[in-house]
């Protein structure tokens, strides 16, 4: 690596929702920058005018954001010092660099119209060959190369739409260092003449990106596989401006590939195996068509960055779960792999049941807590008021946090800690209430009342004690005392339940199930 100061970019066009292979990308460029005390930037390449997307680049910050993959630099996130860094508002500054390639001969100017591309297209299907715009098909088409300079001024100053294509050279070879895939060589006469500039005024995406490349001072260009073809035509423009010295490095990193390993992963997938394929919920501004995201689906930023991390990259060890700190620290680009990598929605729910866990009972509370007050809204008439408080959310977490993947199922396990049950498991009741919990049951209650403490060890041991006196078994009535708190035939642990129910409403909730089953 040379010596210049680390400036890696995420360079991201507008054009809809970020999918989590952009997320990879981002997060890559950011541990990189990270770990070598470089800078991390955010460039928004919207020359594409016709690609633009409604509310696509706010989305981009956000999800950044929310995934704590912060910019130094860029559009949403404070100006550097190559501000501005959204590319349409950078327009003025391509137009010298395609210039100064016509001038040394390494690009022209071309006349053909969409109608006249289209008729050669046509002809050359026609004679079994596809149309590519290269050093061979040129020497037919109407550019500054085939007519004369006056012409070519006449045109230009009529106000003609023109574009300026790269002149590619015949039969060259152009090589790329990609720090993933070692060297990657391509013949020229396998590359067509890009076009660099459009009639529109506008740079296309080859062009500005290598010219933002170079003025940003970027040191390293991460970016997905799909990029790699275009690698050859960046290096010989890089060449051909004259900064093949202040060249960035490339690592190309490998696909994002469906459950099965067939394929890219798609938003399509998404939908037909039930998992997100966006880091936030997504509503198309045309079709109003919405995608989910992992936001909203519960998942927490750090078990989404954790899963995300390890498709591509591999640590040297066996270490599953990593902070950023810990992935800032190990990670490199050489141990990113250059095969796909196969994305698992089971791992991505284990590793947020990971971090649920590993969450405090003060923290998951105060998420829960807003839960609980929603869904009590419309139920007070089955509430005691000191539930509702604080402590009472954070002991029912600590009860069920680990029956839970996420905080939105913490209600659907644990509402009978808010609100009395008056439906029983019915195939439990069926199978196990008799004569035995009929007599069992009464005496347990008159136990219970006669308590001082409420602590569950002695509950517990009172419970024990019932059922000797009932001259039953603790096992055969241990489920159905379960089933008359809560309704359900599994839970959090029956005597801590029953201890933070608190004695009234164990009492009352085993007097209301008696009246019901008996
Ligand atoms: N604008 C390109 C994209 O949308 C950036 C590719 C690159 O990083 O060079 O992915």
């Amino acid at each position: 690596m040379s010596d210049r100061r680390v400036r890696v970019r995420f360079a991201p066009s507008p054009t809809g929702p970020l999918h989590i292979g952009g997320v990879r990308t981002a997060l890559y460029n950011y541990l990189f920058a990270k770990k070598h005390g470089g800078d991390f930037i955010l460039r928004i390449e919207d020359t594409d005018q016709n690609r633009f997307v409604p509310g696509a680049e706010e989305y981009i910050i956000e999800a950044l954001k929310w995934c704590g993959i912060v910019p130094n630099e860029g559009v949403g996130f404070g100006d550097g010092p190559h501000a501005p860094y959204r590319q349409s508002e950078r327009k003025e500054i391509y137009r010298a660099y395609a210039d100064q390639l016509i001038k040394s001969g390494h690009a022209y100017y071309a006349f053909d119209s969409e109608a006249e591309l289209d008729d050669m297209r046509k002809r050359m299907e026609a004679a079994k060959m596809s149309f590519s715009y290269n050093g061979i098909t040129r020497q037919n088409m109407k550019n500054s190369l085939t007519l004369s300079q006056d012409e070519t001024d006449k045109r230009i100053a009529a106000g003609e739409n023109y574009v300026v294509r790269i002149k590619i050279p015949r039969n060259e070879e152009v090589r790329v260092k990609d720090i993933i895939r070692g060297w990657v060589v391509v013949n020229t006469t396998q590359m067509d003449d890009k076009v660099l500039f459009k009639s529109d005024g506008m740079p296309t995406y080859h062009l500005a990106n290598v010219v933002d490349d170079y003025l940003m001072k970027t040191t390293h260009v991460i970016r997905g596989e799909e990029w790699l073809p275009s690698a050859p035509l960046h290096v010989l423009l890089y060449r051909y401006l004259g900064w093949e010295d202040v060249m960035p490095e490339f690592a190309h990193l490998p696909l994002l590939l469906k459950p099965d390993g067939n394929g890219k992963l798609s938003k399509r997938d998404g939908d037909r195996l039930g998992f997100p394929v966006f880091p936030l919920n997504w509503v198309d501004p045309v079709t109003k068509e919405e995608s989910s995201g992992y936001r909203e689906r519960g998942y927490s930023p750090e078990a989404f960055i954790n899963m995300l991390v390890l498709l591509g990259w591999h640590p040297s060890g066996n270490q599953e779960v990593f902070t950023m700190e810990e992935l800032i620290d190990q990670f490199s680009l050489e141990r990113v792999s250059k095969s796909g990598a196969k994305f698992d929605p089971e791992k991505t729910k284990w590793f947020n049941q990971h971090y649920l866990r590993m969450k405090s009972d003060e923290e998951l509370a105060k998420e829960f807590e807003p839960i609980v007050k929603a869904n009590l809204a419309n139920s007070i008439p089955h509430v005691r008021d000191e539930i509702r408080n604080p402590k009472y959310i954070e002991q029912v977490c600590h009860l069920i946090k680990e029956k839970a993947y996420f905080i939105n199922e913490f209600w659907s396990i644990g509402s009978y800690f808010f609100i009395a049950p008056t439906e029983y498991d019915a195939e439990l009741i069926k199978k196990k209430w008799n004569d035995n919990s009929r007599k069992f049951f009464p005496v347990l209650m008159e136990n219970l009342k006669s308590m001082n403490g409420f602590a569950h060890t002695e509950i517990e041991q009172v419970f024990k004690s019932a059922a000797e006196q009932a001259g039953i078994k603790a096992g055969e009535v241990m489920q159905l005392f379960r089933v008359l708190l809560s309704g359900l035939a599994t839970g959090s642990a029956l005597f801590e339940t029953a201890e933070l129910l608190g004695k009234e409403e164990v009492i009352k909730r085993l007097e209301a199930g008696l009246v019901k089953l008996n």
